[in-house]
Formats: structure tokens, C-alpha cells, sequence
């Protein structure tokens, strides 16, 4: 017997829409709580698996901040990204988040990612499918697959092993020279090189302007 395929291409690529009332006045902006930092969180990976990487700003910096502390803010992100879902164990989507920025930061930087990392976001594509059931629906085409009981777990490991399946959306992987944090570029020369210009690309070229005047 041939075993199922467990693609998930075309089940990951769909467009959600955005919880505009979760975002404010910054393009992109989601009202987390900052507990005490000083920067804002921003929707601008282009997908939620790279969203998701980024809920840590500054990762590996003594700027480091974790946008899951508080843990409410899981549910806060779920909403604002569009995915109406069980939250499920927050302290285990820390750790999915750490193996997203793993393996998106390394194809970001032209490596490969860690086979077991691969591996695993994989195994929980393949439980998320386990849930998963192809219903009639009105119209054309006559069916879809609809989530039973799907957990934010399962839509990151969706949309992770969708990205990673898809070379033109894996050619596409970037990250922010400033922050590090991870999005899809969706300029036709791949020319996008911060999370968002008003911000990092600000940051990046008052600090280049000052180390010219320091004459370095
Ligand atoms: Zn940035």
C-alpha cells in the first residue's frame, strides 16, 4: 500500500486574513504586552511560521526580549495573525519557536538547517495532518480539508513544512540586517533588507552615518 501523502503545499499557502483590529497605527504593529521594553511587535514575516520565529526581538543580543512573557501574549498573537485556534502549552511553542528561528534564520544565511530540526517540524506537520478532514464544500472545488481541533502547534507546523517544501518560497527567506528577525521578501530583486525600513533600515543607516563621520 502506498503511504498517504502527507504534502502540505497547498494547505499552507492559503491567505488568512489579518485581525485588523489587533494592530495599530505602526504598519503591521500587534498591541503584545512589552512588560518593560522599550520596542514594538510587528506582523512582517509573510507568514505565520516566520511570524512566529520572530517572537523574540534581538535574539542572541543583550537587547534579547521574549514576546511570550507574558504567556497571554500567545493568544494575543494568534488572533492578530488571523489563526483562530487553541493556544495550547505555551512552553512548548517556545521551543517550536526556537527550532522556526533555527531553521529560517539558517536558510536565511544560505545554510542548511539542522536535519533533526527539519525532522521534527515535519513530525508535528504530520500529527497537525492526523487531525485534519476533507469535507464537501459548496461550489468549486467540491471539497476542502477543514481542521478538526487544530492547535496553533499544528499551524506553525503546517506553514513550516509548507515554506520549507517550497523552493521559490524558500529562495524568498530573509533576515533583517539590524534585528535578525525573519520574512518573506516579496520584491522582484530580493532587495528587502530590513523588517521594516521606517524602522531598522533607520537605524541601520543613522549608524552607518555616524561610524563615517567617526571616520571608520
Ligand atoms: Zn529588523
Amino acid at each position: 500500500m502506498r503511504p498517504l501523502n502527507r504534502s502540505t503545499a497547498n494547505v499552507s499557502t492559503e491567505v488568512r486574513p489579518l485581525g485588523a483590529d489587533r494592530r495599530c497605527g505602526v504598519a503591521g504593529a500587534v498591541a503584545l504586552d512589552p512588560r518593560t521594553y522599550g520596542g514594538t511587535y510587528k506582523l512582517i514575516g509573510g507568514s505565520p511560521a516566520l511570524d512566529f520565529a520572530n517572537l523574540v526581538s534581538y535574539r542572541g543580543t543583550p537587547r534579547e526580549h521574549d514576546w511570550l512573557d507574558p504567556a497571554a501574549n500567545a493568544s494575543e498573537w494568534a488572533r492578530a495573525a488571523g489563526l483562530d485556534v487553541a493556544i495550547g502549552d505555551v512552553a512548548m511553542l517556545r521551543d517550536v519557536r526556537e527550532v522556526l528561528a533555527r531553521v529560517f534564520l539558517a536558510v536565511a544565511d544560505g545554510a542548511a538547517p539542522a536535519a533533526a530540526d527539519v525532522a521534527l517540524v515535519g513530525e508535528l506537520a504530520a500529527d497537525a495532518w492526523t487531525r485534519r478532514r476533507l469535507v464537501l464544500s459548496a461550489g468549486e472545488p467540491p471539497a476542502r480539508w477543514s481542521d478538526r481541533a487544530a492547535t496553533l502547534l499544528d499551524e506553525l507546523a503546517l506553514d513550516a513544512a509548507g515554506l520549507l517544501t517550497s523552493a521559490e518560497r524558500l529562495d524568498r527567506v530573509t533576515a533583517c540586517d539590524e534585528c535578525r528577525w525573519v520574512f518573506l521578501d516579496a520584491t522582484r530583486n530580493r532587495s528587502r533588507r530590513w523588517c521594516d525600513p521606517a524602522d531598522c533600515g533607520n537605524r541601520s543607516r543613522q549608524r552607518r552615518h555616524y561610524e563615517r563621520r567617526r571616520g571608520r
